[in-house]
């Protein structure tokens, strides 16, 4: 399987958010779809890779995140592909309020203001059509991965696990200055639970939602 990283700059100097384009040979399958500002190089780079209408078989969102959400409505217009979330996560992108699920409280200014200053509007919502659970085998959909449900970053953060053993984390961790667990924590205790079961685990490369990959090693 080949694994395309595709990197797209975040507004407001917020960074760089990850998506990645997996390639079976047969189909293709995008993992997180980022954010509306860069929504034009995400189709262009879809499009240098061969992945058509038809040849893309699912989009499996990581987390509801506006960086990691906000194209994946306007993709499934396009491509008439469907698109996947992890059942915690389907209220945030319902409701166009990544927030809708925190445990943490939130500030009423950032989260009345966060879908203005993101675009996310009325056409960035959408009902899910594949709701993840922990375990989930992908092979349904073609692809030999299975989902782990990975909740602290947000409650539906899941993980998307190869049969190579590749590990796509969405922001369970990053790479920003070396490989860390994320310090964007809305339940501490399930991060580190989380965190637990990852380590305990087979796993080959972690492909993080902002930064390298690494491995788990690299990590301790
Ligand atoms: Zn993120």
């Amino acid at each position: 399987m080949k694994i395309k990283t595709i990197r797209l700059s975040l507004p407001l100097r917020m960074g760089i958010v990850n998506c990645y384009l997996l390639d079976t040979g047969e189909s293709f399958f995008l993992i997180d779809s980022g954010g509306k500002n860069q929504r034009a190089f995400v189709e262009k780079e879809l499009e240098n890779a061969g992945c058509r209408p038809g040849s893309l078989k699912l989009i499996l969102l990581t987390h509801g995140d506006f960086d990691h959400s906000s194209n994946a409505a306007y993709l499934r217009r396009n491509f008439g592909v469907p698109v996947a979330i992890h059942t915690e996560d389907a209220l945030p992108v319902e409701q166009g309020d990544m927030f809708a699920n925190r445990t943490a409280p939130v500030n009423l200014l950032v989260r009345k203001l966060t879908p203005i200053l993101f675009g996310i509007g009325q056409a960035e919502r959408f009902t899910p059509d594949v709701l993840l659970n922990d375990g989930d085998d992908l092979a349904c959909h073609g692809l030999a991965a299975r989902v782990l449900h990975l909740p602290g970053h947000s409650k539906g953060s899941c993980g998307v696990l190869t049969s190579e053993g590749d590990l796509f984390c969405g922001d369970l961790f990053d790479n920003l200055k070396a490989p860390a667990l994320t310090t964007l924590v809305d339940d501490p205790t399930a991060l580190r639970a989380s965190f637990e079961r990852v380590k305990a685990m087979p796993i080959r490369r972690i492909y993080p939602g902002h930064g390298e990959p690494f491995t788990l090693d690299q990590l301790k």
